[in-house]
């Protein structure tokens, strides 16, 4: 056993001590107060001893010194011998005093043996010899006073058999002791494992809430880019629609194409407002065009903001704008939508801004992030207009005639039938003029060819002034010199006075060219449906031989289809 759980047992058990020496104090006072003449001796060593022992024991407890153990162990055997000896001697006087004396004996014969190492069989032994010893010096003494005797062996043997008995009760006591600091250490041990356990459990869940942690980040960062990816799949999307769209027969129409890139940016971008204005004579386009959709006023198509816009994109050196007040008295039509921050890209072809792209959102600060979209969708309309153009261009070249930049007499032709046919069917009036330059040729042999183109060109120049400028008709070049114009919806009366301005402002014009001026003059026949012509398809043929009428009759005027014309 530990040397401090000696210590600290015998310390609890003094107070047990001193009941006991009490209790047998009281069991001798009782004794004398009975009968004092009848008192022995032996009555006294033992009250003597019992102070001596008590005084010996507190004394013992309040000292330290060295090896105390030891000291503590052999003071309770001396304990133990000093009753031994005083129930020996006092055996045969008070048999009530002697059970007191036997409690004494008892407690520190188990005492004696409880603090010897009782797990060590050798040791056992060792305190069943110690503690049998004064019973067997008692009956050697017993033997030499009185002789050889039964009773000797009996008490030696029986007392044997109580020092027996008390070993096995400290085992069985040291036994269930061991059992449960086993117990207690197996317990412990557990509580260490499951503190372990826990203390892991602990830093898994740590990891695991960390990368826990790192997976919703991952998962939130994961949506960001499938929504990225889901929005960069629907710009591509859109760019690749746009694209074809470019790149098929329909995107020829300006207008439309305008119209479809607004729908797809609105798709696509899902804004409120998007608009396109592209300056006039871009696309052969007489007048600037403007295109918007409004997703809450879809009755806002035309937005005059848009011209003021792209004036102000045309003096700004930025590559884009963000605008994000819209006064009433500067956007009468924007002030009325819920747009809150406007895009304004200028489109640009060969350099110079023809007109404006914008993107309407009805949230703040959108644009700041999202320039990406206008910035590839953006040269693709400036594509559009370009093949737009170039298709002008080549229908413009097919249409006009190469020298006066008027109708040539293939497109004049494919007018002037659908104009027959809407005639026809809708019972209008249509009139046909035919003029050629008179003496031309000497014109030509007197001041040379070139002279002879210009003059051709002004007077071509003044019929398209003064006819398809006014969108009264349309003009063609027809042959050389000569030139035809058509008046849909007007009748003979209506288009002579049109007719004579004309005749009276080629003939008082002098071309000047080369160093020439020149004067000139031409010979016009008319023909009129259905007044004068009633067959539509005969209506230039009326006006030519009229024409060759009024050159057969002095030139320089005008010749009406009348009865009096006939083939010439
Ligand atoms: P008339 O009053 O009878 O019409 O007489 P004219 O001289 O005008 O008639 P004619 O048909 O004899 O002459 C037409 C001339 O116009 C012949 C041709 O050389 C010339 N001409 C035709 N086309 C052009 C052109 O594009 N440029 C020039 N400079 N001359 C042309
Ligand atoms: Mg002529
Ligand atoms: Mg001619």
């Amino acid at each position: 056993m530990m040397d401090e759980k000696i210590i600290e047992l015998h310390q609890s058990q003094l107070k047990f001590h001193r009941i006991l020496y009490g209790m047998l104090a009281i069991c001798v006072c009782i004794i004398f107060c009975w009968d004092m003449s009848q008192v022995p001796r032996g009555y006294f060593v033992l009250i003597g001893g019992t102070v001596v022992v008590c005084l010996l024991e507190t004394l013992l407890s309040k000292l330290s010194f060295m090896n105390r153990t030891f000291v503590l162990r052999f003071f309770t055997l001396l304990q133990y011998v000093f009753y031994f000896v005083m129930l020996y001697c006092l055996h045969d006087k008070n048999a009530f005093l002697l059970i007191g004396i036997s409690a004494l004996v008892l407690t520190f014969m188990f005492e004696y043996s409880y603090y010897n190492e009782i797990s060590d069989v050798f040791g056992n032994f060792r305190s069943i010899f110690v503690l049998v010893l004064p019973a067997i010096i008692c009956v050697v003494v017993f033997f030499c006073r009185y002789g050889v005797n039964i009773d000797a062996f009996l008490m030696l043997a029986a007392y044997v058999m109580l020092c027996l008995f008390d070993i096995l009760v400290v085992r069985l006591c040291y036994i269930s002791e061991h059992k449960y600091m086993n117990d207690i250490h197996v317990l412990l041990a557990q509580i260490d494992a499951i503190e372990d356990n826990n203390e892991e459990l602990t830093q898994v869940k740590n990891r695991v809430e960390k990368v826990n942690e790192e997976l919703n980040l991952q998962r939130v960062q994961l949506a960001q880019a499938n929504r990225e990816i889901q929005q960069n799949n629907s710009e591509l999307e859109a760019q690749a629609e746009i694209l074809k769209f470019i790149n098929s027969s329909f995107a020829m129409d300006i207008s439309y194409v305008m119209e479809y890139i607004i729908d797809a940016v609105i798709r696509v971008r899902k804004v409120e407002f998007c608009g396109i204005y592209i300056d006039k004579d871009i696309c052969y386009n007489k007048k600037p065009i403007s295109v918007c959709k409004c997703q809450s006023r879809p009755e806002l198509t035309e937005c005059t903001e848009l011209s003021f816009l792209f004036q102000q994109a045309t003096n700004s050196e930025d590559d884009h704008q963000i605008i994000k007040e819209f006064p009433r008295e500067r956007f009468p039509n924007l002030s009325q939508t819920k747009v809150c921050t406007m895009l304004v890209l200028p489109l640009v072809l060969n350099g110079e801004k023809y007109g404006i792209m914008v993107s309407g959102s009805s949230k703040y600060q959108v644009f700041d992030t999202y320039v990406r979209f206008y910035d590839l969708i953006v040269p693709q309309f400036d594509l559009a207009v370009h093949n737009v153009k170039m298709y002008a261009q080549m229908r413009h070249i097919a249409q006009t005639d190469g020298l006066t930049g008027i109708n040539n007499r293939t497109h004049f032709n494919k007018l002037f039938a659908d104009q027959m046919e809407r005639a026809v069917k809708e019972k209008r009036a249509l009139t046909v003029a035919l003029f050629d330059i008179d003496k031309f040729k000497r014109i030509n042999d007197t001041y040379g060819h070139l002279v002879g183109d210009e003059v051709i060109k002004a007077i071509a120049h003044m019929a398209y002034q003064l006819i398809e400028e006014a969108e009264l008709g349309f003009v063609c070049r027809y042959g050389g010199e000569e030139f035809v114009l058509a008046l849909p919806d007007f009748d003979i009366e209506q288009s002579i006075p049109i007719i004579q301005k004309l005749h009276e402002e080629i003939a008082s014009t002098t071309v000047e060219a080369y160093g020439h001026v020149v004067t000139m003059n031409v010979s016009i026949g008319v023909s009129s449906y259905p007044e004068l012509c009633d067959d539509v398809n005969q209506l230039i043929k009326r006006a030519d031989w009229s024409m060759y009428y009024a050159k057969e009759h002095g030139r320089g005027q005008i010749k009406i289809d009348g009865p009096d014309i006939q083939e010439g």
